[in-house]
């Protein structure tokens, strides 16, 4: 999926053939006439997440990226129908920042996501470090911006686009 990769540094292990991950991926989705839903783990927000070559990434960016390819760089992935649980690729489309119409839905629907789930604060936690970290780099959005879109201090956005904390973590 990746265009970036250099022949000097082979990533540690092979990537997930497309045919396997494709196969894997759509096991977890019920689809519908409507919203196709993610059953795998879900981030607090609501969005499904899995692991990808050894890194979590957002289900419905793959599935968006199972029907047409890599993302460029810069471009986020978004709902048309407002879910974040969906990842029907006919309900998903392409813009250069996260839309205030799904911010805003997902304000609405704080209760949505599933409490308890094995390992999902962790797998929250380092989803949203990745997405703040991605966000900031991009220059999509500021500091100030980012901690009040994800609920959390000004400070902590700083050690996280700092590498301050989460600094192991790397973009899937
Ligand atoms: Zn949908």
């Amino acid at each position: 999926m990746s265009s970036t990769t250099h022949p000097a540094s082979p990533p540690p292990t092979p990537r997930e053939p497309a045919h396997l991950l494709e196969r894997r991926f759509w096991e977890l989705v019920e689809t519908s006439s409507g919203c196709w839903t993610w059953r795998g783990t879900r981030t607090r927000r609501g969005y499904g997440v899995l692991r990808v070559d050894h890194h979590y990434r957002y289900a419905h960016r793959v599935a968006w990226e199972l029907s047409n390819g890599p993302l460029p760089r810069g471009r986020y992935v978004l709902h048309t129908c407002g879910n974040p649980t969906c990842v029907r690729p006919a309900h998903l489309h392409t813009g250069a920042r996260a839309n205030e119409g799904e911010a805003n839905g997902m304000r609405r629907h704080p209760d949505r996501v599933p409490r308890g789930e094995r390992n999902g604060r962790a797998v929250l936690t380092a989803t949203i470090a990745l997405e703040i970290r991605q966000a900031y780099a991009e220059g999509a959005r500021s500091l100030r911006a980012l901690a009040s879109a994800y609920g959390i201090s000004h400070e902590t956005v700083r050690q996280v686009v700092n590498g301050q904390t989460w600094r192991h973590l790397r973009a899937g």
